[in-house]
């Protein structure tokens, strides 16, 4: 039965996150929002088109013409939701409503198959920073499309709720959102059900598209310099494959150290052809990435800013959007505001099923947030490398961070020390300290009859952790040169170390930090006077040397940064800095962390 025909059921409301590039729409039942599905696909590109026999075609179908058709296809009409112009498609002009309206018909239906009723209600997202003019246009669109907009939220709104929703108490979030060609962070709080957008910021010039068109310069450069071609960049055919390429690798790099392009036959030289293969390096895209982040973070730090608050405030960073599974973000998330971010809800998934959580609200239902398995532990291996800038030998490389979805999967490289080494020990730690050592070691296995060329380009062992459902972490490690290969599992991996026990080894951990204090590898040093002499004598009280050079390190910067400071800000750094010195020379450790923590916050915002 058409789903024009059927009854409209008055009391379901359907959640939709009306996107840029791709739509999504969710129902709820029995308290949880899901997405829809169909074909196997949960997103609908957010396309609208004629075919070759003047039909509307919208989503993948349009999108797949775009290029051949341009003139009866339109994409991202949201850029020009609320601006009163018109897009022309085939013979006629259209409202950036009246196009956007036909995605949302096709969602609408999309629901109303999957739910086997007609639907008559939406809650439809927006953009945190969008004008009156813009929501109303959202309205209205929905209008056109059949369906009465109950309620219009804010994008970081729907994210928060679906992790949030029926937490207890007042909580406050931060909400990075990197999508394809924008990027927003909003600082919201959520109260009994009720979320406030406290503040936003953000760069509607910055997004994934400009990420691949780092890996697409990488790429230009290799065909130029190592193929001897000269006018690749004006080639539009071959620029178009190669940034297909470009996205593909950006991808495949999130998860793995290296990815390998290969294209065929990209031109002709003297009569021959030339093949493109190249291998390109996430330490090079990181390196490449980093004015990107830092001017991303310069817009959390204005959000921060503008609601008041400091990190140390925010209950929960949350990740949102396509470009968020680059793991540099969580990386410079977790410097930068203290707290591992949280991901595990799919980043383009959450602001749709945060939609159906409000609808579900909105319908009188108990709602639940969406719940996901994540490890609540961060697991790692061992190298010789760094601790506190000091050579150490036992630094700890997190593979699966805290929070990660599961199953989760990660792989990185490691090098061996040495030419002519023939066996390397991969070892498993679980937690979160620098230290591999503070950490609880939960496997050790052995890579026997290496065979690492020096100088070779292909050095290095691959090693992956993969985390299943069931808590088995599996070890898997290859040789790059010769493609040998070992596997292990540990089992029980999440369930054997609680919190408990991680406090165990963290105190058996100090215990003998404090005692066997030769200094060797980065171990406890003699504090205060050295230890020893003939007459025993009560040992000074002392903070381990990472506490106490940090603290240094804070109380220099916060020197500085004094004069400069507002008078309001200057008083309470003052009263810190005593606070943090006489905790220092009376060895509470905790407490003189405590101190430069609060140090470091306020220099967070004066440096
Ligand atoms: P969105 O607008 O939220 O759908 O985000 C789309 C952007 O996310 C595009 O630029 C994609 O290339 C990018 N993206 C999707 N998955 C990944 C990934 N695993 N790693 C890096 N970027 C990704």
């Amino acid at each position: 039965m058409p789903a024009e025909t059927r009854a409209a059921d008055d009391d379901t409301i359907i959640g939709i996150d009306l996107g840029t590039t791709n739509s999504e729409v969710a129902i709820i039942a029995g308290g949880k929002p899901s997405i829809v599905e169909e074909g196997g696909e949960a997103i609908l590109p957010s396309c609208v088109g004629l075919d070759d026999h003047g039909a509307v075609v919208v989503g993948r179908q349009a999108r797949n013409q775009a290029a051949a058709a341009p003139e009866r296809t339109v994409l991202s009409i949201k850029r020009l939701m609320g601006s009163g112009t018109q897009v022309r498609m085939g013979k006629e002009a259209y409202t950036p409503q009246e196009i956007s309206a036909f995605v949302l018909k096709a969602l609408k239906e999309r629901a109303a198959r999957a739910l086997g009723r007609d639907v008559g209600k939406a809650v439809i997202t927006v953009p945190a920073y969008f004008t009156d003019a813009q929501r109303q246009a959202t309205r209205e669109a929905g209008e056109i499309a059949g369906l009465t907009v109950v309620r219009i939220i804010n994008e970081p709104t729907a994210a928060a709720l679906s992790y949030e929703s029926g937490a207890a108490g007042s909580r406050t979030l931060l909400v990075y959102d990197l999508g394809g060609g924008t990027f927003d962070v909003s600082v919201v709080r959520i109260e009994q059900g009720v979320v406030e957008v406290l503040a936003t910021a953000g760069d509607n010039q910055l997004g994934g598209d400009d990420f691949d068109a780092l890996v697409l310069e990488r790429l230009n450069a290799h065909v130029e310099q190592e193929l001897g071609i000269e006018n690749a960049r004006d080639d539009r055919l071959l620029q178009a494959r190669l940034r297909r390429s470009a996205e593909r690798a950006k991808i495949e790099l999130s998860d793995q150290p290296y990815v390998r392009v290969e294209e065929d036959h990209v031109a002709t030289v003297d009569g021959e052809a030339r093949h493109l293969a190249c291998e390109l390096t996430r330490a090079d895209f990181e390196r490449d990435l980093e004015p990107f982040l830092d001017r991303s973070l310069q817009a959390v730090t204005t959000a921060l800013q503008d609601a008041g608050m400091r990190p140390s405030e925010l209950d929960r960073v949350l990740l949102v959007g396509g470009s968020t599974r680059i793991p540099r973000i969580a990386a410079v998330l977790t410097e930068r505001l203290g707290q591992e971010p949280h991901g595990e809800v799919d980043p383009d998934m959450c602001v749709a099923l945060g939609a159906g959580v409000q609808a579900g609200l909105e319908m009188g239902q108990d709602t639940q947030a969406v719940l996901v398995d994540i490890t609540p532990y961060t697991f790692g291996t061992r190298v010789e490398g760094e601790l506190y800038g000091r050579p150490y030998a036992h630094e700890f490389v997190p593979l699966i961070r805290r929070n990660s979805k599961l199953p989760a999967i990660r792989t990185d490289v490691f090098f061996t020390l040495f030419e002519d080494q023939e066996e390397a020990e991969i070892k498993v730690y679980q937690g979160e300290d620098p230290d591999a050592l503070k950490n609880v070691e939960i496997g050790t296995f052995l890579f026997g009859g290496l065979n690492q060329r020096e100088g070779a380009r292909d050095r290095g062992l691959l090693v992956t952790y993969s985390l299943d459902l069931d808590g088995l972490l599996h070890v898997h490690a290859r040789e790059r040169a010769t493609g040998r290969e070992i596997r292990g599992v540990v089992e029980n991996a999440i369930g054997r170390t609680g919190a408990e026990a991680l406090g165990e080894a963290r105190e058996r951990v100090s215990a003998l930090w404090g005692e066997a204090g030769d200094g060797a590898e980065g171990g406890a040093e003699p504090a205060g006077e050295a230890a020893g002499g003939v007459e025993p004598s009560p040992a000074p009280a002392a903070v381990p040397p990472d506490v106490a050079r940090e603290a240094g390190e804070t109380l220099a910067r916060a020197e500085q940064a004094l004069e400069a400071a507002p008078a309001e800000d200057r008083e309470e750094m003052i009263d810190l800095m005593e606070d943090l010195r006489d905790a220092l020379k009376e060895g509470a450790a905790e407490r003189a962390g405590e101190l430069r923590r609060e140090l470091d916050e306020i220099l967070f915002y004066l440096e």
